[in-house]
């Protein structure tokens, strides 16, 4: 089970409109490339960059007479992924044909699983932006191929088509309508996302497509979505329309802020909501109309005849579910335990397994607390200014776990300690070369610190009288003698030493 229930929390996200308030609710439909060297159903290769068409097989291209092969490894992915989702995996599944025209498509058809997916029901718990967790239900997760790609703004009065991508190994994760809000939408993407990359099943780079989502958003009074839950009756929901391929999380969120606002609008002119698919425009901010339902595509879905019913054999799912990693629920848990660390910290670290990682090889034996506030701070700065992830590092942990150790040791100030960074992140050594190359080791000896904190109140006799009335004051004299001293004096020193010497 999961850390909270969440069919009896209260809205999250009210839109008021003329008329009264309303709820949102969305349900997602995520697409993500399998990772995986070749195609669902040919041994071309899958690759980002490769030249035009360098990437089809007669099979990719819809050749008369051509035969797929199912690719086992993506088989193994699609089944990865839906034990990292919890969720149900179904022994027999079924490939269907998906008929429809379009000059990406050459094959004629799109192979999809409509009525036995691979994957059935499954549960994702989702942290949000308050800390407090909220769960999504997964629909279903089935395997379909990807289409190719027109280009139009390569000649003025021509079209190409690329089709490197089609047959494309795609995981459709379709989820159950339980997210509240444009930010639990994001969220709930994120934690989808964060998962398929531990599992290394998919790549998640949403920059370059391997990620999108479909979001089906519909509106109703407050009370609608706790109706719906309670009975799972869908009609105490909205009309849902569906906005097609959002590509980032800025634009979710965008998206579903617009459509949201569209259907109040309509609802409160006394008007109904349409089903249909729309599409974002970022540039304009809002959703346009693709297709209504009436006039949706009939694909005629039925087994492809081509292709067996696929069966899985238990003990090859057991094997695959060994040999899952640690995945970032787990992962979240076992850092507070281990380490002591907050839920935030622990969050924070987990969204990138490579940062996880990364503080795990910091943190043994030093202050875990003091490791994470430098890697999720400091370190994660420098690093998204250079563009790099964690696992390209050019600072290795080894350097932090230093810092922190001489952080520990009194060696230096937190202050000195930020300065000791910028050198061994412009490569001059490790921390340890770099203190004592620069001369960067902290006044610890009362004596020298004494010395600055008595010339400073002789010199200022009417500031140090005010101290006894306004005893903040005080930060003004420490700042003072770290400037005197370089910023070197051990600050926790100057604070004793000017309570006592200010009679506080
Ligand atoms: P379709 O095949 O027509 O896209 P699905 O049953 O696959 O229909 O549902 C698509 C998505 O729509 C699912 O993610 C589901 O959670 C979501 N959904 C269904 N009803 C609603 C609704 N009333 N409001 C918001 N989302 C919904
Ligand atoms: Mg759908």
């Amino acid at each position: 089970m999961t850390d909270t229930d969440t069919t009896a929390t209260t809205p999250t996200n009210l839109i008021q409109g003329r008329t009264g308030a309303w709820e949102i609710v969305m349900g997602l439909e995520i697409h993500a490339q399998v990772a995986s060297k070749a195609k669902l159903f040919s041994g071309a290769a899958v690759g980002f960059g490769a030249g035009p068409n360098e990437q089809v097989s007669l099979v990719d291209a819809g050749f008369p007479g051509m035969l797929p092969t199912l690719n086992g490894h993506c088989v193994e992915q699609a089944v990865r992924t839906g034990l990292g989702l919890k969720a149900q995996i179904n022994k027999r599944s079924q490939f269907d044909r998906k008929n429809y025209f379009y000059p990406d498509l050459p094959q004629g058809y799109q192979i999809s699983q409509l009525y036995f997916p691979i994957v059935g029901e499954g549960e994702v718990e989702v942290e949000a932006e308050d800390g407090t967790f909220f769960t999504v239900g997964v629909e279903r997760l089935h395997l379909e191929q990807d289409a190719g790609k027109l280009i139009h703004d390569l000649s003025p009065t021509e079209s190409y088509v690329d089709l490197n991508r089609a047959g494309t190994a795609l995981m459709e994760i379709v989820s159950k309508p339980h997210m509240r809000s444009p930010e639990e939408a994001v969220a709930y993407v994120k934690k989808i996302r964060t998962i398929l990359v531990y599992l290394g099943t998919c790549d998640g780079d949403m920059e370059k497509g391997n990620l999108r989502a479909d979001v089906n958003v519909s509106v109703c009074r407050v009370g609608g979505y706790e109706q719906f839950r309670a009975t799972g009756d869908f009609s105490h929901l909205g009309t849902r329309c569906e906005i097609k391929n959002v590509n980032s999380f800025r634009f979710i969120a965008q998206a579903i802020n617009h459509e949201a606002r569209r259907q109040i609008e309509i609802l409160e002119d006394g008007g109904k909501v349409d089903q249909e698919t729309r599409l974002y425009d970022p540039t304009a901010g809002e959703t346009r109309s693709m297709r209504s339902k009436e006039e949706a595509n009939d694909y005629r879905y039925f087994p492809d005849p081509d292709l067996l019913p696929l069966e899985l054999e238990q003990a090859w799912i057991d094997n695959i579910r060994a040999s899952l990693p640690e995945l970032p629920d787990e992962k979240r848990k076992r850092l507070m335990a281990d380490y002591g660390l907050s839920q935030y910290d622990a969050v924070v670290l987990i969204s990138e397994q490579a940062k996880a990682d990364y503080f795990e090889a910091a943190a043994k034996g030093r202050d875990a607390k003091l490791v994470s506030n430098w890697v999720t701070n400091e370190l994660s700065a420098r690093l998204a200014a250079d563009n790099l992830d964690f696992s390209q590092s050019p600072l290795p942990a080894a350097h932090v776990a230093e810092l922190v150790a001489l952080l520990e040791e009194g060696v230096i100030s937190s202050k000195i300690a930020k300065e000791v960074f910028d050198h061994v992140w412009a490569g001059e050594g490790s921390p340890r070369q770099v203190v004592e190359a620069r001369g960067l080791v902290q006044v610890n000896d009362t004596g020298a610190i004494e010395k600055a904190v008595d010339e400073i109140i002789a010199a200022n006799p009417d500031k140090a009288a005010a101290v006894a009335e306004k005893p903040q004051a005080i930060g003004w004299f420490v700042g003072q003698v770290m400037k005197a001293t370089g910023g070197k004096a051990n600050p926790a020193s100057v604070n004793d030493i000017l309570k006592a010497k200010l009679g506080l």
